[in-house]
């Protein structure tokens, strides 16, 4: 398995080509390209499939790594859930969104039950807000997939790489 270093370093190595690809074979415009461009750095450092165990990813969520805590007891390393090429990056996606829109309406209520915040209702909110957002989200949920797709055969390579050097 490749280190996290490694990981890092080829991210950035490959943003570039990610954002050739974007503008000059696939035309997208502008907004489109940054935000995958954006979500493929994001997929790289942040939402790496490496969420899975204790990595560099995990330690740059800094006090809101607790998030990732439920993620790596159910998810084995490596596996598909993590590791996947088709599903689990969007599968951390709506993990991340589920588990933000719960913080906030519990953070809200808690305000609200305070009187510090007029009575609204953050459910609703959050779901306008997802509603508004849901092109974003979608390219930079592309973008996510690059990055894990990235990730993902960068491990398979140094995989299979040190499985040849064992059987020599
Ligand atoms: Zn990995």
């Amino acid at each position: 398995m490749a280190s996290g270093k490694t990981h890092d370093w080829m991210t950035l190595a490959l943003l570039p080509s990610v954002w050739l690809l974007c503008r000059w074979q696939f035309n997208l415009p502008m907004e489109e390209s940054i935000l995958i461009i954006a979500g493929t750095f994001i997929g790289g450092f942040f939402l790496s499939p490496d969420l899975d165990i204790r990595s560099r990813p995990f330690y740059r969520w800094g006090f809101l790594r607790f998030i990732w805590w439920p993620y790596q007891w159910a998810i084995r390393h490596r596996s598909s859930l993590s590791h996947g090429i088709f599903w689990a990056s969007w599968l951390r996606l709506l993990y991340l969104t589920g588990v933000l829109t719960l913080l906030y309406c519990l953070g809200s209520l808690w305000l609200q039950q305070r009187g510090w915040l007029p009575p609204t209702h953050p459910l609703q909110e959050a779901r306008e807000f997802l509603h508004a957002h849901l092109h974003e989200l979608l390219w930079l949920g592309i973008g996510l997939w690059i990055g894990a797709l990235i990730h993902i055969l960068l491990d398979w390579l140094s995989s299979a790489f040190h499985s040849k050097k064992r059987r020599r």
